[in-house]
């Protein structure tokens, strides 16, 4: 067994008592590993329960500022499951109505800034690594938009968008200069 292939199986093991996690952890190593046509059995599934349970757990953290370690395990969740859901429905939109439809005309979002990759030199190689580094963690009311014609997940919350902030926008702008 390589040792990509080992530490896999080592992470597949510390998480398969939580098979919806699991599941969406076996599609980021079909996507890494290009694997076609991708495996769909019980994606959607995975993917719509994951959605869930991280709109359970934002909840009653509304209004409140995520950890940036929490911030970063809950997003990653999510944005699997989002992507896993835009490859299954071919739809971004259709994505969001999910959303809205499983927390009841309340989705929530997380002020992360504008969602960048970075490039990662690792023993596997490059790979592209999602960054979000300008947003403030606060959980709040996300967009209801579901036609189209506009973003369908906000990444900024009232006070650090950039409309309202300048100061946000000159942050997140030194920061994309230090990244760059
Ligand atoms: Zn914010």
């Amino acid at each position: 067994m390589t040792k990509l292939a080992e530490r896999d199986a080592r992470v597949r093991a510390a998480i398969e008592h939580e098979g919806r996690s699991a599941r969406l952890f076996d599609y980021s190593v079909h996507l890494r590993d290009r694997v076609r046509p991708l495996p769909e059995d019980g994606l959607r599934e995975a993917a719509e329960a994951v959605l869930h349970d991280v709109h359970e757990l934002l909840v009653p953290r509304e209004g409140q500022k995520l950890e940036s370690s929490e911030r970063f395990a809950i997003l990653y969740d999510r944005l699997y499951a989002r992507d896993a859901l835009t490859r299954l429905t071919g739809s971004r939109m259709e994505v969001k109505r999910i959303e809205v439809s499983l927390s009841g005309g309340h989705p929530l979002a997380v002020c992360t800034g504008p969602w960048r990759t970075h490039k990662v030199v690792t023993v596997h190689g490059l790979t592209n690594v999602p960054l979000w580094y300008a947003g403030c963690g606060a959980v709040f009311p996300d967009s209801l938009n579901v036609r189209g014609g506009g973003r369908a997940w906000k990444d900024w919350c009232p006070l650090c968008s950039p409309e309202v902030a300048n100061p946000a926008r000159r942050l997140a702008a030194r920061h994309r200069r230090a990244w760059a």
